[in-house]
Parts: C-alpha cells; structure tokens; sequence
C-alpha cells in the first residue's frame, strides 16, 4: 500500500523534523520535505506529530479459549487504537501455548485478519508445569519463535530455568521472565519478585542467554538488572505504565505484580532517566467484570499506554519524546526481530499520528478491548492517538 504523509512533527528514537513520510509498497520510502506524488493517497497531518508505531513486548490477547476476555480480533483493534502495530502474546491461553497446534493457530488467524503483527511465546516449561521443556524440541528451527515465557507464573525450579536458557542460547530466543517465585507468593510479593529476578540474571550469566524482564517493579529488582547490565549480562526489562503511575496509597487496584511504594515508582522513574529501562510493555490483561470481582489479577493497557507515558515521563520532564520513541518502538521491535520501530527507509510502513496537547479523559466504554478493567477510569492524560497507519493502510482512525 502506498501513501503519503505530509507535514508532519516527525520524531522516533533519533530525529525530529517537521516534514513528510511516503511508503510504498508497506515499507518507508522516503523521508524528507516536500515530498510530492501524483496518484498517491494522501494525508495531511496538519502539524501533527508522526511517530513510528508501538510495538507492545508483554500482552495477554486470551485467545484460544478465554475469548469471552478478549480475542485476537478485538486485541489487535485496541492494539491499533492504542497506536500498536507489533505485540508478544504471552502463552497462559486455554489450551497453553506449549505445542506446534496451539502456536498455528494463532498464526494463521492474525494472517487471516491481517490487523497487527503478533509474535506468540512458546512456554518455558510444557502446559507450566515447571519441569518439562522437551517440547521445546519441537520448536527448533521455527522462526517464529523468538521469545519463550512462563508469564503469570514464572519458572521455580532454578535447573529447569538454567537448561531453558540453555536451549534459548542454542536458538537466540529470548527468555522473558514473569519474576515471582511462587514459595513466597502468599507471604510476600516484593521478595518474591526480587529473588527471582537476582537468580535470572546469575543464570543469564552463566549461560550467556538473552533474558529479558518482564513488568519490573520494585527498586530492588530495578538494582539487580542495573548490576547485571553493567557486568555485561544479556538483559533487557520493560516497565509497565501502571507500575509508574501509580502507588499503593493511592491505588489499591490488583494486578500482579502489585502496586508498588511510592519509593519504588521513584527508583523506576530515574531508571528510565537514566536508560536503565529498555520498553514499556503494558501487561494488557483483559478480564469482564465478574472476573474482575472474583479477584482477577491485571488491566487493559494498550490503549491507555501512550497517554500515562507521555504525560508521566515527557511531559513530566523525565525523558525526551526521542527516548519514549526508543522505548515504544526500537527498543521492542529489535527485541522482538520486528522490521520496525524507527522512521527509516526500508522499515514496515508503520505509523502513528498523535495529537500531544490534547487532553484526553480515560473512557473504558471507548475501549475497542472486550476488557474495562481499568484504575485509570476518568483521570485526565495528554496525548491522543488519531491515526495508526499499519503498512501503509490506515487501520485505526479516530
Ligand atoms: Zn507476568
């Protein structure tokens, strides 16, 4: 598909100018100003700001099995209003991604729907039951692989984790960790996140495996992957927007992991000031509400992500929008092996036009998720998604 984009603020994670994007055939072409085209769709952006699309390392999209939460219909288009064009689905579906069967099927049915691009983890250990990865066999040499993860349970066995990332090694896969040792779990959320995430990234460096942490949130763990960054271990993390935005005196809202002190927000905060931090993955985790009322852990986040960032750590002084940019795009598509996340010739054709000084009140009932669980119900961001372009076709306009 072939478009062209003029005037527009252009920003990713190294530029800033205001000028014109073409793509041509879904790739960027060119990019510069005053470009002109005859017989080209083209869209005035009118001094908006154009960025490359979001890319999304940490989502739960419920399909197979809990589609009633959400599919992979309805999480693909409220990736696209969030200004999403890539997300990693972590495999806590119904059945568990641990085999070929579960991994086709959701393959073949984003390619039918032809919205988004989705990487789909493949589990460390068979259906999470924490000792088998023989079935990780079967995934050799399956190029669609590149991340494998426990998410919403982790590994507890240290040897089971230690021969996983072997084997990830072998395949350059990803590691992601859902840090949780569930020995303490009930009696202490901080220390179980914290412990696991210090044994990960000692594996990590014994193995020389990628790890990658998912949803940090306490300064403790924050401190760990600093030091092992710093001693050359291969570990990225992402935080999530709520684990910034929020603190436990204010919000009690559940999701794992939980709400943190204020002086852990804190600590994440200069972390990222300091590009500590490598993305933002939002944990979108859609639940009805009786789900919701029975305890279920997690909220919606793609669709609210932008906003509580942007306001949180741009307009809040914290970063420029070029480091949000690396953090959103770059930063988790070369995670993912995804040809996106920058505007630069020959990348996918994937952009977003944001309205930054647009107040924008969070609306669950404007959700296109199935999920309204949310804590940001009513509060007040900047930043507003008013078009996500996916390959050169508008997907999603406001
Ligand atoms: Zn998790």
């Amino acid at each position: 598909m072939n478009i062209l984009i003029k005037n527009a603020n252009v920003i990713d994670s190294c530029q800033n100018f205001f000028g014109d994007v073409y793509i041509e055939n879904g790739k960027i072409k060119e990019v510069g100003i005053d470009i002109s085209k005859s017989g080209v769709e083209t869209i005035d952006a009118n001094g908006l700001t154009l960025m490359p699309a979001f890319v999304d390392t940490h989502a739960h999209f419920r399909d197979p099995g809990l589609t009633y939460k959400e599919d992979l219909e309805t999480g693909s288009r409220s990736a696209l209003r969030g200004g999403y064009t890539g997300v990693c689905l972590m495999g806590n579906t119904s059945p568990i991604c641990s085999t070929k069967e579960v991994l086709n099927y959701v393959k073949e049915k984003e390619e039918k729907l032809n919205l988004i691009d989705i990487h789909q983890c493949v589990t460390i250990t068979k259906n999470f039951d924490g000792k088998t990865i023989s079935h990780l066999e079967e995934f050799k040499n399956d190029s669609r692989v590149r991340a494998i993860s426990d998410d919403g349970v982790g590994v507890s066995d240290s040897r089971v984790m230690m021969e996983a990332m072997k084997i990830a090694k072998e395949n350059d896969w990803i590691v992601m960790s859902h840090a949780e040792s569930g020995e303490f779990s009930d009696i202490d959320m901080r220390l179980a996140e914290n412990m696991m995430t210090w044994r990960d990234i000692t594996l990590a460096k014994v193995t020389e495996a990628k790890l990658h942490m998912a949803h940090v949130s306490t300064k403790e763990a924050m401190q760990y992957i600093i030091d092992g960054k710093c001693k050359g271990v291969q570990v990225t993390c992402e935080v999530t927007p709520h684990h910034i935005a929020l603190t436990n005196d204010v919000s009690n809202y559940r999701v794992n992991p939980p709400i943190r002190e204020r002086e852990d927000v804190d600590f994440l905060i200069k972390a990222i000031s300091h590009g500590d931090v490598d993305c933002i993955g939002t944990d979108h985790a859609p639940h009805t509400y009786e789900d919701k009322k029975k305890g279920s852990p997690g909220m919606v986040g793609l669709e609210t992500a932008f906003p509580i960032c942007y306001t949180k750590l741009v307009k809040g002084g914290v970063i420029s929008i070029n480091k949000l940019s690396e953090m959103m795009s770059r930063n988790p598509a070369n995670i993912l092996k995804m040809n996106k996340g920058n505007i630069s010739i020959g990348l996918d054709g994937d952009v977003v036009l944001i309205d930054p000084n647009k107040k924008i009140v969070i609306n669950s009932e404007e959700f296109h998720s199935k999920g309204k669980n949310t804590p940001f119900e009513g509060m007040e961001f900047y930043g507003e998604v008013v078009m996500t372009i996916k390959g050169g076709r508008v997907l999603y306009k406001k």
